[in-house]
């Protein structure tokens, strides 16, 4: 049954961030005439995952042979000019479980006829799709090569959705008139019927939205599923001949040592991360709804803190991220450190639901880390569940089942997050 109707008063927590923006951008292209985000920053927002400190962000690992949701990257006007099809590596540094799976996964897509993929079976197939990597030390490496792929120029494009959405009517809020601080419920308790925002302003809605991103279950108590974790990156600030002689490389991604991509044109500024399991903030906290307070996870974002860096144990992976695959750039300085924070849930899907306890209160958020690629798309899902037109198989992924959190790091196949509390190196106030 649909949830809302076109006239109905939808607010959504959250909108300036990613999985908000895009929801408010499809129920107003599906025609809901009565929209409100609220955010704590303006779109885009300076705390969604999606953004970046030094204003002039991107993020990498987009598309690959089974994406559908790059094809909407590169056929969307909203979305057509932040969008980098540069081809796409997926790495692995030798015969591990991983590259069995990639090999199996290029061999299925060859057979379907598929001819924008390669099998890269040593450093020298590596070298000759990525001659950036010329001088890396990456013996033994092997993986796929997709042409369907690439980068995006992230807070651009939440910027172009906040745009559109002013064009098509959709209403805002920032600041402390968009801070979430309560949910506004009915006498018996059953209904949501708004938010109450930290001013003081009561939001009155016929339903209302959270997709708050990693704030999500501090927000409102999620019973656990959704455990917030911070990943880490910063830049190396290259030379205009350095920056040319990386124009158009493919995104290299090797599930071991990190990720890197091309530079953004307008600042040559070179983004990398390490991987790894992330990083929780356990302290004790009381959502909405929670009858006591909670040891949880709880974000602590670099807009808030804007002296915080990264623990020197990430710093150090991404130095040696550099020494393996960009020789020439070792000893440089990593500028720009930040933590940016996601929220995880055990099988690494969406919590994508209307609230069991709450009429009227729709969850969009369990993004694991994976859904800024989903930008165009994601949005499309939620007015699905909201207009009672998404398949029970969906539903059924995406459903509300209590205890799913991940702190174990089971969704990204990982070992445990450790705890902020317990690395040093990143806080500096
Ligand atoms: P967000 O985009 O974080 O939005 C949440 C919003 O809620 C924010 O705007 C915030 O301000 C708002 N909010 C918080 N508290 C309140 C409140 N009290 N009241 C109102 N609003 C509030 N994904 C990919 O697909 N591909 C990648 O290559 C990729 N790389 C990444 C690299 C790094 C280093 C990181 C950290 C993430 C990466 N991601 C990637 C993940 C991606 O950025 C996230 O999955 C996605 O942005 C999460 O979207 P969201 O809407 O759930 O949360």
């Amino acid at each position: 049954a649909s949830l809302a109707s076109r006239d109905s008063k939808i607010l959504i927590v959250g909108g300036g961030g990613t999985m908000g923006s895009s929801t408010a951008l499809h129920l107003a292209r599906r025609g809901f005439k009565d929209i409100r985000i609220l955010d704590v920053y303006q779109i885009p927002s300076d705390n969604s995952a999606g953004n970046d400190i030094a204003g002039s962000d991107s993020l990498g690992l987009f598309g690959g042979v089974s994406d559908t949701a790059w094809d909407a990257w590169t056929s969307d006007p909203v979305f057509i000019p932040y969008a980098h099809t540069v081809g796409k590596l997926d790495l692995t540094p030798g015969d591990t479980p991983r590259s069995r799976r990639l090999r199996e996964k290029y061999e299925k897509f060859r057979a379907m006829g598929r001819t924008d993929i390669e099998w890269l079976a040593n450093a020298e197939d590596i070298k000759r799709k990525a001659p950036h990597l010329k001088d890396a030390d990456i013996e033994g490496w092997r993986g796929l090569w997709c042409a369907n792929g690439g980068w995006v120029a992230a807070r651009d494009a939440i910027d172009s959705v906040g745009r559109e959405l002013v064009n098509l009517g959709v209403k805002s809020s920032f600041g402390s008139s968009g801070t979430f601080a309560s949910l506004l419920l009915s006498e018996d308790g059953k209904t949501c019927r708004g938010v109450k925002t930290v001013d003081g302003t009561e939001w009155e809605a016929d339903l209302v939205v959270l997709a708050a991103g990693a704030w999500s279950p501090v927000l409102v108590d999620l019973e656990g599923q959704c455990t917030s974790k911070c990943w880490v990156y910063c830049h190396v600030q290259l030379t205009d001949e350095e920056a040319e002689a990386m124009r158009g490389v493919p995104t290299m991604y090797n599930d071991v040592y990190g990720f890197f991509f091309e530079p953004r044109p307008d600042s040559h500024l070179l983004k990398l991360c390490n991987e790894f399991p992330g990083y929780t903030n356990i302290v004790e906290h009381q959502p909405f709804g929670a009858r006591n307070p909670i040891k949880m996870s709880v974000p602590r974002s670099h807009a808030a803190h804007p002296t915080d860096t990264m623990p020197t144990e990430s710093l150090d992976e991404i130095k040696r991220l550099i020494e393996i695959c960009l020789p020439h750039l070792k000893g440089r300085p990593l500028i720009n450190q930040a933590m940016c924070w996601c929220t995880d849930t055990d099988d690494a899907n969406w919590l994508l639901c209307e609230h069991p306890r709450w009429n009227g209160l729709v969850l969009a958020t369990g993004d694991s880390g994976h859904t800024f690629k989903m930008l165009p798309v994601v949005g499309a899902q939620v007015a699905d569940l909201i207009e009672g037109k998404l398949s029970d198989e969906k539903k059924h992924l995406w459903r509300w089942r209590p205890g799913a959190g991940d702190p174990h790091g089971r969704g990204r196949g990982g070992p445990a997050p450790k705890d902020l509390s317990e690395v040093d190196g990143w806080k500096h106030d």
